[in-house]
């Protein structure tokens, strides 16, 4: 390893991106800080696994956390202070020494997470000797190593990674083709075709149409094109002729030249590696490997879960389809709908029976009113208090805040901090679009120092900015997005687990991790406390109740169809990856799988050439596989842990019971990935989770 040179650190200690004395000084990065910083802080990280690594380094959690955890967390902080700034104060100089930087910090993690001789010392070391959330800390670590490979000897080694390497490179295959048989597809419709549908989509349609030097209007398949053109589009042979192109995507079924984009061989190929380093491991199957660090038990179980699932959506379905029937009869004369008319019919019934505009609601939901409104919500339940705070940040519309909680028992009632935040939520050049959680430190009892560590998350939005000196206006959807995101922040700072892997959200399994999160999403919807977060801006007066409840009806619309469509994926993929999927000579038949899995669950069949696992990339090219049932499960989770509340509300005459409230977080939001998932939900309900509440609150009850 290089040794530090005196010169070297003198440059070194003026890097802010090497201080860590406390919060990152994110007013004092620059892009020229980057590649000393990270250069120097992965010599240190290397530098430490080897140490530990060594043969005489005793094979003790404490003693190698002290060397190895103290130096990869210190590389984490630095690594997340710099992701974040390229995410949200983005610059050509940023970005590119950013992008210089990524592939040896990648490099570091995956050769950390494959390294043989750490897994010896991990599985070299006492269990005995571990406290509990040590011990959940070392298990998901010997399970990291193992689902890696790490077991395996000689040949199976060696087929294990080229198993790997052949996998990324059909997954990308396949997104490439995805890609390239959508962008390769254009139609130019006159104007007439295009009756109903939107000004804007057609005034862009024409102007793509002009740039390529033709008459009309170009019609794509990119959902901006595509959606409103099925949704408004009065012309059926235009949405025929759509739906067919979009439908065959990059399959055998679709036409001339982008027929070359046909991901059928690569289906067969990835399913047969995946069911062969299953076997390699150890496994049945891809599923249930797919499982083992899920929450979920068993494919089995999930088959199970969606098959009640789609048993009690069914009949709302059906009524969902039904409704759209007459309605197509009464005022569309239309009599026989096909696969191309249901969105069609879907958006005339929406707009008939369910209208209200976007424009009316986002007057009441000023920024800081929901804000107040939030915190209020957090601190009645949580028993803490949040009060601004100061740090140094990357742009002067970022709001910092501390979370305390006051001593109880303690006489001086001192407040002791919980955690902290920055809050970034304006839209604006140079940041990335959308809304994340992300975390700055952990809670960690610090084995370097003893010293308690207090997490530190990012809150990050997109909300328009105000007009004419008047606060900014949210729209519902994000008032729902902020809500989302500190379910998120809430489960990383309220945790009061000391062990970092185990810590706020860390070590918390795939399919759980969403429930702190979709729980509080649900107030978003309760009358009692929306009304309290809302203020005209010109009047100060609150939402009105009718406009609340056509926000509900709308929020409602045809969940049965909704619900069996991610059902039909969901069952899709689970029994795609058993041992149980139906075989024929080229492999696995996953089109046979299809239509008997949309014979069982679908009220609407789709066209015998409908090809939509040629471009299911969620489970070919993303991380899904064996996991799209996710969705649904932590819905159900976070539907029916919010239920405790609304149970409580039928006593004490409001969700915000302090009570349940102090329950869910001590089971919940504290305990986080230090026990499993089930384990924290069932210590909160008393019992396993449930379908009912989501059902309920979708309308399907
Ligand atoms: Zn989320």
């Amino acid at each position: 390893m290089n040794a530090i040179t005196a010169p070297e650190t003198r440059v070194l200690t003026q890097n802010p991106l090497l201080d860590f004395a406390d919060l990152p000084l994110f007013d004092g990065i620059r892009p020229e800080h980057v590649q000393p910083a990270i250069e120097a802080l992965l010599d240190r990280a290397n530098a430490a696994l080897e140490t530990v690594t060594a043969d005489p380094f005793p094979s003790e959690w404490r003693q190698m956390a002290q060397v190895l955890d103290v130096a990869t967390e210190r590389l984490g902080r630095a690594w997340g202070a710099v992701s974040h700034l390229n995410a949200v104060a983005d610059t050509p100089e940023l970005r590119a020494a950013f992008n210089a930087a990524l592939p040896l910090v990648t490099e570091f993690w995956t050769r950390l997470g494959a390294d043989e001789r750490l897994y010896a010392k991990y599985k070299a070391m006492d269990p005995a000797a571990l406290t509990p959330e040590q011990a959940q800390a070392h298990r998901n670590a010997i399970r990291g190593f193992v689902l890696g490979g790490a077991e395996l000897q000689g040949a199976a080694k060696e087929r294990f990674a080229a198993i790997q390497e052949r996998q990324a490179e059909l997954s990308q295959k396949f997104s490439e083709n995805a890609l390239d048989a959508s962008d390769a597809y254009a139609y130019y419709a006159t104007a007439d075709e295009l009756d109903g549908v939107p000004d804007d989509v057609k005034a862009a349609t024409r102007a793509a149409a002009e740039a390529d030097g033709k008459a009309g209007h170009k019609i794509t398949l990119k959902l901006p094109c595509y959606l409103p053109v099925m949704q408004f589009g009065r012309d059926r042979a235009l949405r025929e002729r759509l739906y067919r192109a979009y439908a065959t995507r990059a399959s055998d079924q679709a036409v001339g030249d982008a027929a070359k984009f046909d991901n059928t061989a690569l289906i067969r190929e990835i399913l047969a590696l995946r069911q062969e380093e299953a076997e390699l491991l150890g496994y049945p199957d891809f599923a249930t490997v797919s499982l083992v660090p899920k929450m979920a038990d068993s494919p089995e179980q999930v088959v199970i879960f969606l098959r009640e699932l789609a048993a009690k959506a069914r009949p709302y379905a059906q009524k969902d389809q039904d409704d759209m029937r007459t309605f197509a009869a009464a005022h569309l004369d239309l009599t026989e709908p096909q696969a191309w008319d249901w969105p069609y019919i879907g958006e005339q019934l929406r707009q008939v029976r369910y209208a209200y505009s976007e424009q009316e609601v986002k007057p009441y939901f000023t920024a800081p009113k929901v804000l107040q409104g939030l915190f209020h919500i957090i601190e009645t339940l949580f028993d803490v208090r949040i009060r601004p705070d100061q740090a140094p940040v990357w742009h002067p519309g970022v709001q910092f805040f501390c979370i305390e909680r006051h001593g109880h028992g303690m006489g001086d009632g001192a407040a002791q901090r919980v955690g902290q935040f920055y809050l970034d939520p304006g839209a604006r050049n140079g940041k990335r679009g959308g809304a994340w959680m992300d975390d700055v430190r952990a809670r960690w009892l610090r084995p370097d120092n003893g010293q308690l560590q207090t997490p530190v998350a990012h809150l990050v939005c997109n909300f328009a900015e105000g007009v004419n000196g008047k606060p900014p206006l949210l729209t519902h959807d994000d008032v729902i997005t902020l809500f989302h995101e500190f379910g998120h922040g809430l489960h990383h700072m309220l945790t009061q687990v000391n062990e970092r892997d185990v810590s706020g959200i860390s070590g918390v399994e795939w399919d759980a991790v969403e429930l702190p999160s979709q729980f509080m999403e649900n107030f978003c919807w309760e009358w009692d406390v929306l009304k309290h977060m809302t203020a005209h801006v010109d009047t100060g007066e609150p939402l009105p109740r009718e406009l609340f409840d056509k926000m509900l009806a709308a929020k409602n619309f045809q969940t049965g169809l909704q619900t069996l469509r991610q059902i039909e994926f969901a069952l899709f993929d689970m029994l795609l990856h058993s041992a149980q999927a139906p075989r024929h000579a080229d492999g696995v038949d996953f089109m046979g799988l299809l239509q008997q899995v949309r014979d069982e669950v679908a009220v609407i069949q789709p066209p015998a050439y409908n090809r939509m696992a040629h471009t299911f990339s969620h489970i070919f090219a993303g991380g899904y596989a064996a996991g799209y049932y996710s969705y649904k499960w932590a819905e159900v989770l976070s539907a029916d842990a919010y239920a405790a509340f609304e149970e409580a509300a039928q006593t004490t005459g409001t969700t915000l019971d302090p009570a349940t409230g102090r329950r869910y977080r001590e089971a919940v939001l504290e305990v986080g990935g230090s026990r499993p998932a089930m384990a924290s939900f069932k210590a909160f309900r008393g019992r396993e989770p449930s379908i009912d509440a989501l059902l309920r609150h979708q309308g399907m009850a």
